[in-house]
């Protein structure tokens, strides 16, 4: 049940009381005065929510992001290990010159 923070119109004190997200206004009861005047103060709570929310979302952005990532990367070695890891420099080197050799 989420917890509310209410302000009495009656004797202007500030209370929390945790109610079903159902319960009217008009009938939360000051446990200052009983008086049914409180007016819901939404901005603890609200705030609590979106700095709950924010991060999470971004959390799951980045993780959608990085496995997309990973995905690509997955694809990715094979193509770029070949030509670094067979022969890097010799058979760039050698290449020409086996065509030079041939040619001249
Ligand atoms: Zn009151």
């Amino acid at each position: 049940m989420p917890l509310y923070e209410y302000r009495c119109g009656q004797c202007e004190k500030q209370f929390e009381a945790n109610q079903s997200v159902h319960a009217r206004v008009e009938d939360t009861e000051c446990p200052f005065c009983r008086a049914r005047q409180a007016t819901r103060l939404m901005s603890s709570f609200s705030s609590n929510i979106i700095g709950d929310r924010k991060p999470g979302f971004t959390e799951l952005k980045a993780k959608a992001m990085t496995e997309e990532r990973m995905q690509r990367f997955a694809k990715l070695p094979p193509l770029n290990i070949r030509p670094n890891m067979s022969s890097p420099n010799v058979t760039s080197e050698s290449e020409p010159m086996s065509i030079e050799g041939s040619t001249s």
